[in-house]
């Protein structure tokens, strides 16, 4: 069987600054040391694990540094050891990393680095918890993709290696601790601004999954910031032009009317050309507009202007990182703004992780 996928050819530069074995995972006789480990390829083609451009016999490679060394990918640093496996039909290219190395990778990518020490010890315990909740979830299902998180915003953006001392400080200083809801790590999520909106009153969040997002009392710590409040405005043109992405045959823009819940989420945006009416889901119209900055937001159209002003970045829920900024400048310690952004948690601290193939 062919598809578009699998003639997709994908090649990885390899590099390390140390010794670099390669093998299979529970074959130790494959296991073999790169001699050109600073000048590496692996490619997968029809299917197959090619290594410097020699067929590798197996549907999976696992790439393992020397110990204190680092494997680089396309020139990029990574803690850890990799693994390249085939998972329904895709091949995965998997980081095994430490979960102390792992908080400290993702504070590079998910923190202002000039803000002070106290705000990256908020977002490192946040980290560890949302990765500890999801590799718990991991171990509940059997048929559960061969890794924990992506690296994408999708989970929490993960790229690898940095030389950032006051992140691994940071991390040092709240190692294996984490934030728990009734014994159980929570899935700690953050957004950049909050824009005042409580998130007790969002008619659409799980809060029985969830309890620990349900704050029943506003952030205005944030109040400062540039997007608390935003206007973007459009020309009724442009603004079709985006509305035809989802909805190619309206021709005219008469009316928008939005069904918001208590909090001021958009859930339900109805768009009326003459006679015919559009429904389009509130976060749908957040992906159409990059100018939309949150979920909560109001729309007016004023002759051939369409006006949308809203509160906050983001989907306003859990930890506002420039609510927690501000909180820090005001003396607030980090367990204080957790426990203000997650009501009813607990601190806990967890036992390692290791890394190890198996
Ligand atoms: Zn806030």
């Amino acid at each position: 069987m062919t598809s578009a996928e699998h003639k997709v050819v994908t090649t990885w530069k390899i590099s390390c600054s140390g010794d670099l074995y390669v093998g299979v995972p529970k074959q130790l006789g494959t296991r073999q040391k790169i001699t050109n480990q600073k000048n590496s390829t692996i490619t997968i083609k029809n299917q197959t694990i090619y290594l410097n451009q020699q067929k590798w016999p197996h549907a999976t490679i696992y790439l393992l540094p020397t110990e204190k060394a680092h494997i680089s990918l396309d020139g990029q640093p990574y803690h850890g050891l990799f693994l390249i496996t085939k998972y329904q039909g895709q091949f995965l290219l998997i980081n095994y990393v430490e979960l102390e190395d792992y908080v400290c990778s993702v504070l590079k990518t998910e923190c202002w680095p000039n803000w002070p020490a106290e705000s990256f010890k908020v977002s490192a315990i946040a980290s560890r918890s949302y990765i500890t909740a999801k590799i718990l979830e991991a171990r509940k299902h059997k048929d559960h993709p061969p890794y924990h998180a992506s690296n994408t915003n999708k989970h929490q953006t993960y790229s690898g290696m940095h030389d950032c001392p006051k992140l691994r400080q940071a991390v040092e200083d709240t190692k294996g601790i984490i934030i728990s809801y009734n014994k159980k790590p929570i899935l700690a999520m953050f957004d950049c601004c909050c824009g005042g909106i409580i998130p007790a009153h969002m008619s659409e969040v799980d809060f029985i999954a969830a309890p620990y997002l349900k704050r029943t009392y506003p952030c205005n710590y944030c109040s400062s910031w540039k997007y608390y409040t935003w206007e973007a405005k459009f020309s009724v043109a442009k603004f079709k032009e985006n509305i035809q992405k989802e909805f190619p045959q309206i021709k005219n823009i008469s009316h928008i009317q939005l069904k918001k819940d208590r909090a001021g989420i958009v859930h339900l945006v109805t768009i009326k050309d003459g006679n015919k009416v559009y429904k389009l889901k509130g976060k749908l119209l957040y992906k159409l507009f990059k100018e939309i900055k949150s979920f909560s937001f109001s729309v007016t159209k004023q002759a051939d202007q369409v006006i949308v002003n809203g509160q906050g970045y983001g989907h306003h829920l859990g930890i506002c990182q420039w609510g927690a900024y501000q909180m820090v400048k005001e003396g607030w310690q980090h367990k204080e703004i957790l426990k203000f952004y997650f009501p009813g948690t607990q601190f806990m601290r967890i036992k390692q992780q290791s890394s190890e193939i198996n």
